[in-house]
């Protein structure tokens, strides 16, 4: 018997020491005074089962000090239920019973001095000695108040766990009946160890101990957690299949179902096969009736690397790559006309020629529209579109004649593969587009082109394309009829612009860049009333290189900024000079490109000139071309404006070439207007022509300012454009442009 009660007290104690540590494990302040609460038990235990092999009088010495040792332990339980407490009434109410249970302990405690609560003797138990307990009047009242405060706590307990799920309910009250057990057994036994008296508010305080326990730390329960896990399941976005290592279905979520037909998935064999066997932690999607599915293929072992489950996710990728496509499609795709635009074009353009290669030789072609900036101007950027709509519809009606691909690749350009016997017939077919503009007036939009022979398939388009640019920006250039072929001299160009390029920088600082001055020749008094500063640049190696060079590079490299900077200075210093000695007093006029008034401040850059030279603001001229910024006309417009007010005078460039628009004269300010001779030249001067000329003139003259004739070369020309109301002659028919020198000797000749 002895051995049964001292194992038992002993298994007790484990148990109460092994909930201490799980406590303390969670670490909190909680978990902290639940764990000494579970130790003092324990060690109460230990006591108890020490007790059972000493003298009777040590016995209950130790069973009173035990019994106050619980009376920490329940001083500790309240603290705890304190601070799960919201309502401060309850709280004052524990802290009162707090107090009560400390007096009450410490008597306990004493008792083996003091007697107060419990006496002891001897008594014979089956052969072994114990002893039997007298209780005072003091046990009884520590009985009463132990069991209220337990029962208040169990009362406030159960309030708190009625705030809580069923689930949650239902766990606390099979822990508790779990420690119930335990405890009513540990209850029965001391009965037979002491008087058969049994306090029983250790009963209580340990049942409270293992509910508190649960309340805070216990796992939800298997119930609960499937219940979630099903919840989850059914709602995530991928369907999930697993099976067990028998290979039998243990769950199929919502989506599973659907995707799976029932007969398959009931075993993993033959959702395997339908799969076609894959790995185990393979990826990869599979289309199943009109879905794309990613799927996840995984084989789950324990820790000891048995096989334990197989599971198969399905994600459903349908729409991700539906929309994937449709953005690749538009990422492709020019929404002007519909073609492919340059990323698109570059890739089918491999696709084709892989496809395409071996019927026929292919030429890359770079088709340019001539004055695309100027229709979008004067016509306005709908029938811009419309051109490039109806060029894009016209080369897709070639598509019947032979295999080929195109595709807008710039603003105004379209690339095309074509078979090269076909590049001559393509350039001549779509030489030209007509634009309807209004109802019963089309404005015809002229198309040239560059083409290069793809010679080695293997080099990248690339290659190809950057050359048949060159041929394209010949062709424009020489105004060339039909299809320009690259050669290698317009590479060579291409190089030599690469030099100057890398050399620009240095040419500034070393003065290689200087002005000519060419005079301007009133036509009334035969005298020179202006001249126009033009850059020259000295190349130490490649000799004297015109602007029609080096200024459309450096528009394009931003180099233009700092060269006509360096040009306006060096004009102003030599008017400055030429005044100084008395050779000239006329103004001089400088050119003005539409980048430097697009990315710089040039009204304060020409206002520092003047300044620092000491020129007056009326003799500094500013040619601008009127066709510059068509794309920014406010801004033009109000730089122009500006710098009138700041007393510059200013010329409208190179009217009358290219597309030229009245409406430009309109809203610009300007002095004077140079009309380019080629207006004159060209066309039938008697008729129509005539009448429209002499209109602009008239029209120019009206409004205050003064016509410079341009490109003067002949004696004809001086009849036509006197004719026609020039005032001014600038040309080769008077003279080209000069250094300073000549140009002063020149002007001495002709006061
Ligand atoms: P532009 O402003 O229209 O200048 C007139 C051009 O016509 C000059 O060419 C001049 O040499 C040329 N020219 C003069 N008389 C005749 C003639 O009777 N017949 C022919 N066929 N041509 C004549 P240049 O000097 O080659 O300059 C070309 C263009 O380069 C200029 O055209 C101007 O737009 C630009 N340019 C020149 N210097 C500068 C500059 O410092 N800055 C900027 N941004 N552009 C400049
Ligand atoms: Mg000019
Ligand atoms: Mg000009």
């Amino acid at each position: 018997m002895l051995i049964i009660l001292t194992v038992f007290a002993a298994v007790t104690a484990g148990l109460l020491i092994t909930y201490g540590f799980l406590a303390f494990k969670k670490g909190e302040r909680k978990g902290y005074m639940l764990s000494g609460a579970f130790f003092l038990c324990g060690l109460i235990y230990v006591l108890l089962a020490i007790a059972l092999f000493m003298p009777s009088h040590l016995i209950g010495a130790l069973y009173s000090v035990g019994l106050g040792i619980l009376g920490w332990v329940l001083y500790f339980l309240t603290l705890f239920v304190e601070e799960m407490c919201e309502n401060p009434m309850s709280r004052t109410r524990l802290r009162l019973f707090q107090i009560i249970i400390i007096i009450d302990s410490a008597i306990y405690i004493t008792n083996p001095f003091n007697g107060f609560a419990v006496k002891f003797d001897p008594l014979d138990f089956y052969g072994v000695t114990l002893c039997r307990a007298h209780f005072g009047p003091v046990f009884f009242i520590h009985g009463i108040i132990c069991y209220m405060v337990l029962f208040y706590m169990l009362v406030l307990l159960a309030k708190r766990m009625m705030a809580f799920s069923v689930y949650y309910r239902a766990r606390y009250v099979i822990g508790m009946l779990a420690v119930f057990a335990v405890i009513v057994s540990s209850a029965l036994a001391s009965k037979y160890t002491t008087s058969g008296i049994t306090d029983m508010s250790l009963l209580f305080l340990v049942i409270l101990l293992a509910a508190v326990f649960h309340l805070e730390y216990s796992f939800a329960p298997r119930s609960l957690r499937l219940r979630i896990h099903r919840f989850v399941s059914d709602n995530i976005a991928d369907g999930v299949l697993i099976y067990d290592h028998k290979g039998r279905l243990i769950s199929a979520n919502r989506l599973a179902d659907e995707i799976i037909e029932d007969d398959t998935a009931k075993k993993v064999n033959s959702v395997k096969d339908f799969l076609g066997w894959p790995e185990t932690d393979q990826f990869f999607t599979q289309t199943i009736g009109t879905r794309l599915f990613s799927i996840v293929y995984k084989q789950i072992f324990d820790e000891k690397g048995i096989f334990v489950a197989d599971i198969f996710i399905f994600h459903d990728i349908t729409d991700v790559e539906m929309r994937i496509d449709r953005e690749q499609k538009i990422s492709r795709t020019d929404s002007l006309t519909h073609a492919f635009n340059r990323k698109g074009f570059f890739e089918a353009a491999n696709e084709f020629l892989y496809e395409n290669e071996s019927e026929a030789g292919f030429a890359l072609m770079i088709c340019g529209i001539l004055n695309f900036k100027s229709i979008n101007s004067c016509y306005g950027s709908r029938v811009g579109d419309n051109a490039l709509r109806t060029i894009e519809r016209r080369f897709r009606d070639h598509h019947h004649s032979y295999p080929m691909l195109h595709g807008r690749t710039a603003e105004g350009k379209f690339a095309l593969l074509v078979p090269f016997d076909y590049v001559d017939e393509l350039a001549s077919d779509m030489s030209y587009v007509r634009v309807p503009v209004d109802m019963d007036v089309s404005v015809r939009v002229d198309l040239y082109y560059g083409f290069v022979v793809l010679s080695d398939v293997t080099k990248p388009l690339d290659f190809y394309y950057e050359r048949a640019l060159m041929a394209l920006n010949e062709c424009k250039r020489r105004n060339a009829v039909g299809a320009l072929e690259y050669s290698f001299e317009m590479e060579e160009k291409v190089l030599r612009q690469q030099e100057l390029t890398a050399e620009m920088h240095n040419a500034i600082k070393d003065g290689q860049f200087f002005v000519e001055l060419q005079p301007q020749i009133e036509l009334e008094t035969r005298k020179v009333v202006g001249a126009e500063a033009l850059a020259r640049w000295r190349h130490p190696r490649l000799g004297r290189i015109m602007p029609g060079e080096f200024i459309p590079l450096f528009e394009d490299n931003g180099f233009i900024l700092n060269l006509d900077i360096h040009i306006w200075e060096l004009a102003a210093k030599t008017l400055k000079q030429l005044s100084d000695e008395g050779a000239y007093d006329g103004p001089v006029s400088v050119n003005v490109s539409q980048v430097d008034i697009r990315d710089m401040d040039i009204i304060s850059v020409f206002e520092r000139i003047v300044e620092e030279t000491g020129i007056s603001k009326d003799k500094l001229h500013i040619e601008i071309t009127e066709s510059a910024l068509a794309d920014r006309r406010d801004l033009l417009i109000y730089t122009m404006e500006k710098l009138k007010e700041s007393g510059f005078v200013l010329e409208i460039d190179d009217f009358g070439s290219g597309y030229s628009s009245l409406n430009a004269l309109m809203h610009l300010p300007f002095d004077v207007v140079k009309l380019d001779m080629e207006f004159m030249k060209n066309s039938n001067l008697g008729g129509k022509n005539g009448i429209i000329l002499n209109s602009i003139s008239e029209m120019i003259h009206a409004l205050g300012a003064e016509i410079i004739v341009e490109g003067v070369e002949t004696e004809t020309n001086v009849e036509n454009m006197v004719r026609f109301g020039g005032d001014v002659a600038q040309g080769y028919y008077f003279s080209r442009p000069l250094s300073t020198e000549a140009f002063k000797e020149y002007v001495s000749n002709h006061r």
